[in-house]
């Protein structure tokens, strides 16, 4: 541990002083430098874990049994908690979800569901709690009274490049889980392309760290890795996600709207979620066919003030990119799919932001002709989209180039957040 924290009297009191504003931005920054290049002990992770989480208020959820969480550590068109969160709430869990916003070229399931007119996301603790006694799911952007410490030193991060550590990120990600309370998370972690851990194996060093920190703390973590290398929902872009979301939800695959790994990853996590707060989980498919998953997404909407009657599903005439030539898609760049989607929304501010979108029409592995339309997109016209979004596009000769999705259970055999 650096001597800044040392002479601070510890870990614990390093970071309340940094909340007060007692320790300032340099000194807190040579702490993260030091983490950000040589690492944290599993011990350490754990104390600044719990140093976060002390920095603010805490929910409990006495007398309420099987509250789960799940939280992913982002990616592109990751349209899973939409998905996810109703469907394992119609099995019989209770689902009390803090949500984050966009974050560099991955995106958020706070601007996602903000999408629906009249929806807030800025629920009190009281009325969050309530919701999920009641219907038995809410999902809520983290208020600034959970760890506040937390907020400031993820600021701090993105300003000082020290976003991309094990147990920088292990760290800020349980704070929040264990100060909302869950006795339960399943954690997807993404590694890929489109991830901030782009090898499996980094996800699987983050994917133990979290694991480690939640068995010190008393929590049962699951963690699920999927790959980002492609984008997760065939759209991404804030409007066109939800719409995708919702489409799984009514069950229409038949259109060809959703055909992409979507569906897959929102419902393993929905079982894990399930299995995770000891419920039985072989109804998911029977929850989401039979419209319950979708009765329940409405329930939510409505509980938070949201009228899904008034979200526009119509969209006007795209653009298209088409394939350079004939062959197999064998690539769609997630990452900068991402990257150009979230400029995007910064060119269009204001309203408008939140329906830029890309839209897949073809996935890894369909065969294309030479000139057919690979994508759809809805991008401000002086971005000029159309050759960088064909670049995004790799086009192999036959099938036997293309890496199909990786869904994998991963069980820590020991921590370490090194
Ligand atoms: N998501 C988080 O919540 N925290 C991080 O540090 C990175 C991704």
């Amino acid at each position: 541990m650096t001597d800044i924290v040392r002479a601070h009297g510890g870990l614990d009191a390093f970071v309340q002083a940094y909340a007060a504003g007692s320790v300032g931005d340099d000194e807190m920054t040579r702490f993260l430098r030091d983490v950000f290049e040589h690492g944290l002990d599993p011990e350490r992770t754990y104390q600044l874990t719990m140093a976060l989480v002390r920095s603010g208020e805490t929910i409990a959820w006495s007398g309420l049994e099987h509250v789960v969480d799940k939280h992913s550590t982002g990616g592109v068109g990751d349209a899973v908690t939409l998905v996810a969160v109703p469907l394992a709430a119609a099995c019989g869990a209770r689902v009390a979800k803090l949500s984050g916003r966009a974050l560099g070229h991955t995106g958020g399931t706070i601007d996602k569901l903000e999408c629906v007119p009249g929806l807030t996301t800025d629920l009190s603790i009281a009325a969050f709690k309530e919701q999920v006694r009641s219907i038995g799911c809410a999902v809520s952007a983290a208020t600034a009274s959970i760890a506040p410490a937390e907020k400031k030193l993820y600021a701090l991060r993105h300003r000082t490049a020290t976003v991309a550590s094990v147990p920088l990120i292990a760290a800020s990600v349980m704070s929040k889980k264990i100060a909302a309370g869950a006795q339960a998370v399943v954690l997807d972690v993404k590694f890929g392309r489109g991830a901030f851990m782009q090898s499996l194996e980094a996800a699987e060093a983050l994917s133990a760290a979290m694991q480690e920190i939640g068995k010190r703390a008393g929590l049962r973590v699951e963690a699920l890795m999927s790959s980002m290398d492609e984008p997760l929902a065939d759209s991404v872009g804030d409007a066109l996600e939800l719409d995708e979301a919702l489409s799984l939800l009514e069950g229409d695959r038949a259109t060809g709207r959703v055909s992409g790994p979507l569906r897959a990853v929102a419902l393993t996590v929905a079982e894990t979620m399930l299995e995770c707060a000891g419920l039985p989980f072989d109804g998911v498919d029977r929850a989401l066919e039979s419209g319950a998953a979708l009765a329940k997404f409405k329930e939510l909407v409505s509980a938070q003030g949201g009228r899904l009657e008034s979200f526009d599903r119509t969209w006007p005439e795209p653009k298209h990119v088409g394939a350079g030539h004939r062959g197999v898609v064998a690539g769609l760049d997630a990452r900068a799919i991402g990257e150009m989607v979230a400029e995007g929304k910064r060119r269009a501010a204001g309203a408008g932001a939140s329906r830029v979108g890309v839209r897949m029409l073809r996935r890894l592995g369909s065969a294309v002709g030479e000139g057919e339309p690979v994508m759809a997109y809805w991008l401000p016209r002086e971005m000029d989209a159309e050759e960088a979004l064909a670049r995004t596009i790799s086009i192999a000769p036959d099938a036997t180039d293309v890496a199909p999705l990786r869904v994998v259970r991963h069980r820590a055999l020991r921590g370490s957040a090194g």
